[in-house]
């Protein structure tokens, strides 16, 4: 039987490569980001509607035991931005945020709701879809809007996540989510689910 041995984890749940038309961060370099940082060793890559990046990563990281790529998406709903982790397949169309989270349930994914009260946000009706948590705090969101994130997800009683939304290198691990899970994407996920999470900024960063 494999030892599944239970660990704080630091993870950057919100990441583009170059593989999102708008991003310049290549696989290779993110790994190498995470195998030299000292307690950030998970990265979700969740690129724009695309899952070929996660792909690629995945693949590259491999080669370290001690980094853990969570393959997953960013997808571009009708009605604002979800990230879906756990998956390396696009959720059939049309991309409702119901049809996408029906998809997310059937493969035991998760879905959080991106920077919600930003652009592509999905503001307060994320409360009608049955998501599993909340991005709370978002590299590239105002404080305020992540503040009012924090706020609507601990009304909805849904756990908080953190990501960095990196789009370049200099922007990655400026937040992280503190997750105590396993080294593995199951792990993580069932942590993320029952909100063993919570929301970072780490020490002397220049963000927020
Ligand atoms: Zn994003």
């Amino acid at each position: 039987m494999e030892m599944k041995i239970i660990a704080t984890l630091g993870a950057d749940l919100h990441i583009h490569t170059v593989y999102s038309p708008d991003s310049l961060i290549q696989p290779k370099t993110l790994i190498d980001m995470l195998a030299a940082h000292s307690f950030i060793k998970v990265a979700a890559v969740t690129d724009h509607d695309s899952t070929r990046g996660c792909k690629a990563t995945v693949e590259l990281a491999s080669a370290y035991p001690d980094v853990l790529i969570i393959p997953g998406v960013e997808i571009s709903t009708v009605h604002g931005d979800m990230l879906v982790l756990g998956t390396d397949e696009l959720p059939p169309k049309p991309w409702t945020p119901e049809a996408v989270v029906d998809y997310a349930k059937s493969i035991d994914a998760v879905t959080i709701v991106a920077h919600p009260f930003r652009t592509y946000g999905m503001g307060e009706q994320a409360k009608n879809y049955k998501v599993d948590a909340i991005e709370v705090l978002n590299g590239g969101s105002s404080k305020q809007a992540n503040a009012q994130a924090k706020e609507f997800a601990k009304t909805l009683g849904l756990p908080g996540t953190a990501g960095t939304d990196a789009h370049q290198v200099s922007e990655l691990f400026s937040v992280y989510t503190q997750i105590d899970a396993a080294l593995s994407v199951d792990s993580v996920l069932a942590a993320i689910k029952k909100g063993a999470v919570s929301a970072q900024v780490p020490r002397g960063s220049v963000l927020f």
